[in-house]
């Protein structure tokens, strides 16, 4: 067991238990409890979202937290949304977006 957290690649929330995807691409099917996006199951690939997609629908409706019980009393948007520039996450958002955008693309053909 360790206490380390991982950064949500939507909201940049800090809190997640696991990785969202493995070092082989399996999903956590962990839910994220700020921006309410389960890793695996939300059909990135079926709807063709990416992380921004998401993150762009989940800011336009108001940035609330799926568990509330879950935000910080001083929680702050605009510095967790500094999270997603961070080097390691902005690579893991790349790496994802394209797993997924070549996913879509073989299930259509
Ligand atoms: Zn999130």
């Amino acid at each position: 067991m360790n206490n380390k957290k991982y950064i949500c690649p939507v909201c940049g929330y800090d809190g997640l238990e696991e990785p969202v995807y493995d070092e082989i691409g399996e999903p956590s099917f962990e839910i994220c409890s700020c921006c309410g996006v389960e890793f695996g199951f939300d059909d990135f690939d079926i709807k063709n979202l990416t992380f921004d997609t998401v993150r762009e629908k989940w800011l336009k409706d108001g940035a609330k937290w799926f568990d509330k019980t879950a935000k910080p009393k001083n929680w702050n948007l605009e510095e967790q949304l500094k999270n997603l520039q961070l080097p390691e996450v902005k690579n893991t958002i790349d790496d994802i977006t394209r797993k997924y955008a070549e996913m879509y693309m073989k299930s259509k053909n």
